[in-house]
């Protein structure tokens, strides 16, 4: 069966950190496909503050287009309502899965958001469905989730250094982000002022 790396985040926008630690994690783990999956509606923030869906997806397609072992799913942008890992993880299960056996899915995403797992919807059902992988910058304290042994491992990843929240606060400021996010990405923020306008 597959072995898929399932990259989770809101990518807004996508940049170097995200593209070489998916690169690291596919290395590591012996990973078949990295699928991307940019948040739908994300949990636990407002709709106001993150760009929409659509400019994060065109973003992580151009972003990923250029390796063969990167895809981008659409499934937690096509479905309704908060965007919640179990109902990921249920999706990518019905599209990877064989006749007679299940896919190995690796879930990948920030060793932040993997910290708060315990209180995600459905958490109990989320952990039986993927390993984990919570990926972050060196010098950064990794703390355990504290999922069941086996089930979760976190790597430091230096280009982590890069982040979404610092690319968008340098935009706002008129500081280049040349080199930190590819250069697609770059032209697409231009050409659609993203992050420019107080809203986003
Ligand atoms: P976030 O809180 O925006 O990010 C927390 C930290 O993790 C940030 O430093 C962020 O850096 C980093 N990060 C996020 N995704 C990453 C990735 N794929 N690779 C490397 N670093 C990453 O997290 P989020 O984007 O909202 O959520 C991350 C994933 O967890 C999503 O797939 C989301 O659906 C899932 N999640 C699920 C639930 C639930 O089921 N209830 C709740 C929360 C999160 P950057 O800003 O630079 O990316």
């Amino acid at each position: 069966m597959p072995r898929v790396g399932v990259m989770g985040g809101t990518f807004d926008p996508i940049h170097h950190g995200h593209l070489v630690a998916a690169s690291e994690v596919a290395h590591r783990f012996e990973l078949d496909v990295v699928v991307f999956v940019p948040t739908g509606q994300p949990w636990q923030k407002s709709a106001d503050g993150v760009s929409s869906a659509e400019d994060r997806y065109v973003m992580t397609v151009l972003a990923t287009a250029s390796d063969p072992r990167f895809k981008v799913s659409r499934v937690d942008i096509d479905r309704s309502g908060p965007t919640y890992t179990v109902d990921t993880l249920r999706d990518l299960h019905r599209i990877f899965d064989g006749e007679d056996a299940s896919a190995d899915l690796f879930f990948i995403t920030g060793a932040d958001a993997l910290a708060n797992i315990a209180t995600w919807h459905d958490s109990g059902d989320v952990i039986s469905l993927a390993h984990f992988i919570g990926v972050t910058r060196p010098g950064h304290v990794l703390t355990d989730p504290g999922l069941p042994q086996g089930s979760v491992t976190l790597i430091e990843v230096p280009a982590l250094a890069i982040s979404s929240t610092d690319c968008r606060s340098r935009v706002r400021a008129g500081e280049p982000i040349r080199y930190m996010v590819p250069d697609s990405v770059l032209e697409y923020i231009e050409k659609q002022a993203l992050y420019t306008r107080t809203s986003s």
